[in-house]
């Protein structure tokens, strides 16, 4: 079965860089490490650090005939929910190599620095990565992580340092602000002070859909935590 899934019917688009880009979504149902209140996928089907959605090999050859037909310059592979949790990544970014084209991975940034997520992930050569909820009550309210995993707003910045400190490629940082979660001046200082222990190649601020905070204010935060325009 193929379940690979090219964005809408554009399957490929020109970056603003001018390169080719194939979207592919490697997930046919939605995956992830969380279960955010503010998530417009719904509620996550399958919680949890790992997560195989089955024989795959056809949609990998299914991939490998979208690339020899549209010749993108880059290849972007996203999907419901965090696709660092699916079991088949590595060999999807191969796949990808082998085609001789480089990748780029779309990520919540909470597995990024994490043992066999991270040296999957370093082989690609971009990764786009967000994250915003710094305070521990803020966390579990917000991405309802299963407790069993003992995840942690420390634990994330920890992965991230860690990833920053590892990853050779480009890497382009969101921070996401949601009103009533991250949005104090409190909470702002204290994510200044996380990036201020990082690296990364551009930083957005962006508001999420739901908790929205106004342009204003995400204007003032931009401005505080030097981000790109
Ligand atoms: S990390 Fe992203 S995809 Fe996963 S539940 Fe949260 S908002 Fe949804």
């Amino acid at each position: 079965m193929i379940y690979f899934k090219y964005k809408q019917d554009h399957n490929v688009q020109v970056n603003g860089d001018g390169r080719k880009v194939l979207y592919v979504d490697i997930q046919p149902e939605k995956a992830c490490i969380f279960n955010c209140i503010v998530c417009t996928r719904g509620q996550t089907k399958y919680q949890g650090e790992w997560h195989d959605f089955g024989p795959h090999e056809e949609s990998l050859a299914d991939l490998r005939a979208k690339i020899a037909e549209v010749k993108p310059d880059i290849v972007e592979i996203y999907g419901q929910g965090d696709i660092l949790t699916n079991v088949h990544l590595e060999e999807i970014i191969d796949c990808i190599h082998g085609e001789g084209k480089p990748v780029r991975l779309i990520t919540n940034c909470y597995l990024l620095g994490i043992g066999e997520h991270m040296r999957v992930v370093c082989k690609c050569e971009e990764v786009v990565g967000a994250f915003g909820i710094v305070d521990e009550e803020a966390f579990k309210k917000y991405h309802r992580p299963l407790p069993e995993l003992n995840f942690s707003a420390e634990k994330q910045t920890e992965s991230l340092v860690n990833f920053c400190n590892n990853y050779k490629g480009k890497f382009k940082l969101r921070v996401f602000f949601s009103k009533g979660f991250n949005d104090s001046d409190e909470t702002v200082a204290k994510i200044k002070g996380i990036l201020e222990r990082l690296t990364f190649d551009s930083l957005w601020v962006i508001s999420t859909s739901k908790l929205t905070v106004d342009d204003g204010r995400i204007a003032e935060v931009a401005r505080e935590l030097h981000a790109d325009e």
